[in-house]
């Protein structure tokens, strides 16, 4: 919704690297042996893949990176990538739940995605990763004054409604 209301490229690094998986190439096989079990594929690993999609798309007006960066060298990393093609990060989006509601749509999620890295004993350390690895990145954010909190709870046109807003006020500000 976000990318076609602002004519943005999504980028899913996650998406990306289940496809590899699904293609059965060696970087697919690596990244599963990481996502199967709810850790982190190597920041090496994503930032070059990363690297390398963006050549492709140089005549982009903007991209929303969904499920990237998820630590802080992805961060620096993202930062100097940017810089290099007179770029910048315009935004920072945390969709704020609770861990037990996240945990019940995760698993729900399971039911329909089929997702191998939708269970409870992957979620749960899916969680912990992210306490440990990427909840670090939010000051990194907000220390740059990029960082927006949004409720990520209601329905998804409330949710969507509140990221527009934060999003149509960065031109004005
Ligand atoms: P997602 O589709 O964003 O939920 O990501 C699913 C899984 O892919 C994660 O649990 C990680 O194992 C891996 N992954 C996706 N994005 C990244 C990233 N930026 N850095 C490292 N691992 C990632």
């Amino acid at each position: 919704m976000i990318a076609e209301r602002y004519g943005l490229k999504h980028l899913s690094t996650g998406e990306i690297l289940r496809e590899e998986i699904a293609s059965s190439t060696e970087l697919g096989k690596l990244a599963d042996s990481y996502m199967s079990k709810g850790e982190l594929v190597p920041d090496c690993v994503v930032i070059e893949m990363l690297e390398e999609l963006l050549a492709k798309q140089r005549d982009r007006n903007g991209f929303i990176f969904d499920g990237f960066p998820r630590t802080v060298p992805q961060g620096e990393a993202l930062n100097q990538l940017l810089q290099r093609h007179g770029k910048r990060v315009n935004a920072v989006v945390s969709l704020e739940v609770e861990d037990e509601e996240l945990i019940e749509r995760l698993l729900r999620r399971g039911v329909i995605s089929g997702r191998a890295d939708d269970n409870r004993q992957t979620i749960e350390s899916r969680l912990k990763v992210y306490y440990r690895q990427t909840a670090p990145l939010k000051e990194f954010y907000r220390e740059q004054g990029l960082l927006k909190e949004i409720k990520g709870v209601g329905s998804i046109d409330a949710i969507f409604g509140s990221i527009v807003k934060e999003i149509d006020s960065l031109s004005t500000s």
